[in-house]
């Protein structure tokens, strides 16, 4: 599926996916899901130079063949391509502080949000892969440092969610926000990114967990997810902050802006108690810098972000897609949608009615 050009829908093409080089795996998608990055890069985002692109990075599928010096993957191994990848060299790779990693297309073109370094063509011209992944396509060709190896026996059309949406939110409460037993925690936006920190903050043993949307249909799901209060924005004429510091004698141990809106940002990091409240950007942008006031800071809050969860990807997703087999993570509650990949602009209408949490496009035949 092609996105020639910013805001306008995806087009169906044929596109050469060029054979694996040393060090590439070739991967037969079988499912995808659509993630609000795909979106934000389509209609938001202000890099012109990104296209034209194949979105897609929430995927799941089968290798279908490996460059030279490939050792640790065979043809039929199932697979999650990776937007953050895992050198296992580099000194942020080597650091168990962080899961950047410097040979990544996340470490350099992140702004851009595309791969020039790419396997496909159409039409005679170069076309990008979306943040070194490109999951709207029936193959695609990933370099192996940003493949996950996983279980033979998981439902691709379920663990595809673990290469995006779901793995960043847990891991956002679990790794970076640290969510400690007992505490109080504020999640904004529940998408698919928001309730699955909803889930991680309930697997850390959070007490109350306030989740908050400006939709109220998504309130019923984060129940699902271990969500205890919920608050709508609209519903108040003070600012939501407030509202909380009222509900939690002060403010919130966790909060974790799931939206990707700089305002909502904020308000985040003010509805945290002062002395030691975290608050965790998960919500993406990169158009608009953010306010806060100083004191915020100086009282004793602290301001983190919070990319792909905090996984090192490699190691990270497969022992997700274990704890999905040993149903200690959900997943199948995240889907409300099950289409194709000729469907993928409607499921990208629904995400923007957010009449969705998430859509799965089945890409192959398994
Ligand atoms: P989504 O569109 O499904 O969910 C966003 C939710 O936020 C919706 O339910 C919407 O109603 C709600 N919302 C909008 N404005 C709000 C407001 N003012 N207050 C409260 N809620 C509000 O999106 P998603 O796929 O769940 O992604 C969420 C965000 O996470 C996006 O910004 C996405 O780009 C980002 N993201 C970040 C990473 C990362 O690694 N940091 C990875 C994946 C996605
Ligand atoms: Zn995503």
């Amino acid at each position: 599926m092609m996105a020639w050009e910013p805001s306008k829908p995806l087009v169906m093409e044929e596109i050469e996916v060029a054979p694996p080089q040393a060090h590439e795996i070739r991967i037969k998608i079988v499912a995808t899901g659509v993630c609000h990055t795909d979106l934000y890069h389509l209609f938001e985002g202000k890099h012109k130079d990104g296209f034209p692109c194949v979105l897609g990075h929430e995927g799941a599928g089968i290798v279908e063949s490996v460059g030279s010096e490939v050792t640790k993957f065979n043809p039929g191994d199932k697979v999650i391509p990776l937007f953050i990848s895992q050198c296992g060299q580099c000194r942020f790779c080597k650091s168990p502080k962080t899961n950047l990693c410097e040979k990544g297309w996340a470490s350099e073109r992140y702004d851009v949000m595309s791969e020039s370094d790419t396997r496909f063509t159409c039409k005679g011209k170069k076309v990008l892969q979306f943040m070194g992944t490109s999951t709207f396509s029936e193959y695609t060709v990933v370099n192996e440092i940003a493949v996950a190896k996983i279980h033979p026996s998981a439902p691709l059309d379920k663990v595809c969610l673990l290469g995006c949406g779901v793995a960043t939110g847990y891991g956002a409460a679990l790794n970076t926000a640290k969510v400690e037993p007992g505490s109080t925690c504020a999640v904004f936006g529940l998408g698919a990114v928001g309730l699955a920190a909803v889930m991680g903050c309930k697997n850390a043993g959070a007490k109350r967990i306030i989740a908050i949307d400006i939709n109220p249909t998504k309130y019923e799901k984060a129940k699902v997810f271990g969500a205890t209060e919920f608050v709508n924005p609209k519903d108040h004429n003070k600012p939501i902050s407030q509202v909380l510091h009222e509900m939690t004698n002060g403010g919130v141990d966790f909060s974790l802006e799931c939206v990707g809106s700089v305002a909502v940002m904020r308000s985040a990091l003010e509805s945290c108690v002062k002395g030691w409240g975290v608050s965790v950007l998960v919500g993406w942008t990169d158009m608009d810098d953010f306010a806060a006031r100083p004191i915020q800071l100086i009282a004793g809050r602290t301001w983190k972000g919070s990319l792909f969860g905090g996984f090192k990807s490699k190691d990270g997703v497969p022992k997700l897609v274990n704890e999905y087999l040993e149903k200690k993570v959900k997943l199948d509650e995240f889907v409300t949608h099950n289409m194709t990949l000729a469907q993928v602009n409607d499921a990208i209408q629904l995400m923007k009615t957010g009449d969705c949490i998430r859509s799965v496009l089945s890409v192959a035949l398994q």
